[in-house]
């Protein structure tokens, strides 16, 4: 039983809500709160229609860039957790709202100023002792990568490795919207994140590419073979450090060749560059007006069918013996999107949300600090992908991405 503000009503969010409420016997109250009230008010109203959910649900505006908006908001409706699925720009005031209140906090995505497209966890995890001192939880990185594929890492240290060295985090976005060029979740912070350069960690530190420099083939269960490109990616700044005996950790995201096309001819037009111009007497960031006249992700919904499959290879030593080990899972669009009116991207990020928050607010992850996902027991987490949507599966004779 308990009480849970989300913050952001856009495509995760629209999915943690839905699974919060299809988990109504934990989450007896929430609120949702955002910048534009009518897309909250607009799901409320969907959820009580579906009549499916005992679940209280209340609704408000909110300027998360606001710290005073935000505090007022947590001390009036007394959360016990607040989940941000808001933009990785509002992390840090929504953390100092936290504070103030002295309530626990739970994102997706890790806090990038606006201006410099570089995201990193220094600024968040500055916030430790605070958190510790106030006697409250933070669990950054709760979606599905960063998010689930930290769970994988912590399960198969905990259960099937004495050591893990090597770890390659795979996303193939199987799915077709019939566009020829949309993103799956917010464009800025997609378009952001792969049109930086790529970067993989090893023997202790990052080792940068350019962007998209490195680019292999695999085949991947449900789907087929994709070509997948290494990125730069949030959790192997963690990973790094909270895996013990680690030695390389890679991410890779497959991209179609129509995407690719579209995305080039765009960053080599300057439409990508998050740099004001000046346009007919008025300051525009033309990554910013890229966005207005892309499709809504939210609108992918009921055109884009197939599936995606995540996950992490895992490479290690049990007993003194060489292992590899894989864990994934296998998301289909439409039918995350029968469910929840959300494609698979929203949905595998909005389930692992619901769960995380589930979890600190029924206090089986209380630990006051700033903490990454992997730093808690990943068993209560895998048991509940499993019930809510997202169940796992393994492999134990992958076929490895080549070298
Ligand atoms: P959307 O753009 O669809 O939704 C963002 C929501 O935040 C919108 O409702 C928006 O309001 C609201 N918002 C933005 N700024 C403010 C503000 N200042 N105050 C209040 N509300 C605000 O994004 P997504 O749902 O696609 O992504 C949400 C988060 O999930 C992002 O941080 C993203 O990086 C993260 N993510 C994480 C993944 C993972 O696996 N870990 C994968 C995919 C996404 P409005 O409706 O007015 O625009």
């Amino acid at each position: 039983m308990g009480r849970a503000l989300i913050i952001g009503c856009g495509g995760v969010a629209s999915v943690a809500i839905w699974k919060c409420c299809q988990n109504d016997k934990e989450f007896t109250d929430i609120m949702i709160a955002s910048r534009t009230k009518s897309k909250c008010d607009d799901l409320k109203k969907r959820i009580e229609e579906a009549g499916f959910s005992k679940t209280r649900i209340e609704t408000a505006r909110v300027d998360a860039d606001k710290v005073e908006e935000l505090v007022d908001l947590i001390s009036s409706y007394k959360p016990d957790v607040v989940l941000n699925l808001a933009l990785p720009y509002q992390d840090l005031t929504i953390m100092d709202a936290c504070l103030a209140t002295k309530t626990n906090y739970v994102d997706t995505a890790n806090y990038e100023p606006e201006d410099t497209a570089k995201f990193e966890y220094k600024w968040q995890w500055a916030y430790r002792e605070r958190f510790k001192e106030a006697g409250i939880t933070a669990l950054l990185g709760s979606g599905f990568d960063p998010g689930v594929t930290g769970v994988f890492s912590a399960y198969a240290l905990k259960h099937e490795f004495d050591e893990i060295n090597y770890i390659d985090i795979l996303d193939c976005n199987g799915g077709d919207h019939g566009y020829p060029f949309a993103t799956n979740f917010n464009p800025e912070i997609n378009i952001r994140e792969v049109s930086a350069n790529g970067s993989y960690w090893e023997d202790g530190h990052f080792i940068e590419t350019k962007p998209m420099e490195i680019h292999k083939t695999y085949h991947f269960k449900e789907v087929g073979e994709k070509d997948i490109y290494l990125l730069h990616h949030e959790e192997l700044e963690s990973l790094g450090i909270n895996i013990p005996g680690i030695k390389r950790i890679r991410f890779f995201m497959t991209f179609g060749e129509s995407y690719l096309r579209h995305l080039n001819c765009l960053i080599n037009v300057g439409m990508t560059s998050i740099e004001p111009i000046m346009f007919e007497e008025k300051e525009i960031v033309p990554l910013q007006f890229l966005k207005a006249v892309l499709p809504d992700p939210a609108s992918l919904g009921p055109r884009t069918v197939g599936k995606t499959n995540i996950g992490c290879i895992f490479r290690g030593k049990k007993d003194g013996k060489d292992k590899n080990y894989y864990l994934f899972n296998v998301c289909d669009h439409q039918e995350a999107y029968k469910e929840t009116g959300a494609q698979a991207v929203s949905y595998t990020t909005g389930v692992p949300a619901m769960i995380g928050a589930s979890l600190v607010m029924n206090g089986t992850w209380n630990k006051p600090g700033v903490y990454n996902i992997e730093e808690f027991d990943p068993d209560p987490f895998m048991d509940r992908l499993n019930a809510f949507g997202l169940p796992w599966q393994e492999d134990r004779n992958p076929v490895l991405v080549e070298e």
